[in-house]
């Protein structure tokens, strides 16, 4: 388990980040990493340790108004700044966020190698910004290469990537948590609401094999069918106080003396809003 943001919109994009992975420690504290597009250019800062130390002075990066954060949870490779994410593609146009484990990494791996990449990590993780680029190569476009990319994967992902050419992201899930949240002409792409719930209430669950653009306009799209789907925006009700410890001090504290209230929720809650999760 690990957790994911990715924001595009006005806002200083690597305060968003900041609040958005401290509320997502809790998904894994092993190390952390931002990356941010400037310009004709994408900065990097990983670190080993827990963001809940970090301020905003500390982060060494510019401002922006597109980047991608990550807190992990190493599966593969040990606790360092190297293994840390955002990944880079080859050409540093491509940065890659991920949640989940790539089954057949060690496959994926060895043809980029015999194909000239030089991975630089020890995570299966690495394999998506490289494997896009080689699509790109090839000629496909963003989306196109993600979606190829994504036929290669077994195991679960949920992944945020983004292209340093006109600025695009896009968000993809299979088993692991991912959810869109909508704000005044800006996105956030997150593997939990509390990631953003102070910006915007209005949120788009993605599930399993669907995937979101956000580009000039948003699309979301099905990687089975691979035709445009709609989504239903939904209302968070709660707020971000809810999603707090508040006067408890841990949250299992919270949730045991919560459950009388989360059980009468949970049983009410519509169809569309059950979803599998890692
Ligand atoms: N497998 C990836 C890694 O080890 C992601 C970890 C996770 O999602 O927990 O970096």
């Amino acid at each position: 388990m690990c957790g994911i943001i990715g924001y595009k919109g006005p806002r200083n994009a690597l305060s968003v980040e900041l609040k958005g992975l401290k509320s997502l420690e809790y998904r894994g504290y092993d190390s952390w990493g931002i990356a941010s597009f400037n310009g004709d250019k994408i900065d990097v800062i990983k670190k080993v340790g827990k963001i809940s130390e970090i301020s905003l002075k500390d982060l060494a990066l510019e401002k922006s108004t597109l980047s991608l954060g990550h807190t992990r949870w190493a599966t593969h490779g040990n606790v360092t700044e190297n293994n840390a994410h955002p990944h880079l593609s080859q050409n540093r146009k491509i940065a890659v966020v991920h949640n989940g484990i790539v089954e057949n990494f060690q496959e994926l791996r060895k043809f980029l190698q015999a194909q000239g990449f030089h991975l630089v990590s020890q995570t299966d993780s690495e394999i998506f910004p490289h494997y896009i680029q080689y699509f790109m190569d090839q000629g496909l476009d963003f989306e196109n290469s993600v979606k190829k990319t994504l036929k290669k994967i077994e195991g679960s992902f949920a992944i945020v990537a983004a292209h340093l050419g006109n600025k695009e992201m896009i968000g993809v899930r299979r088993g692991s948590p991912l959810v869109l949240g909508l704000g005044n002409n800006e996105y956030f792409l997150a593997s939990d609401v509390p990631a953003f719930l102070e910006y915007t209430n209005r949120v788009a669950y993605l599930n399993d094999d669907e995937l979101v653009n956000i580009n000039e306009d948003i699309k979301f799209c099905s990687l089975i069918t691979d035709k445009k789907i709609k989504k239903h925006i939904d209302t968070i009700q709660w707020d971000i106080e809810q999603a707090r410890k508040g006067k408890y001090p841990h949250f299992m504290l919270k949730e045991i003396n919560e459950q009388k209230f989360t059980i009468k929720k949970a049983a009410a809650q519509p169809a569309y809003l059950i979803q599998k999760t890692t």
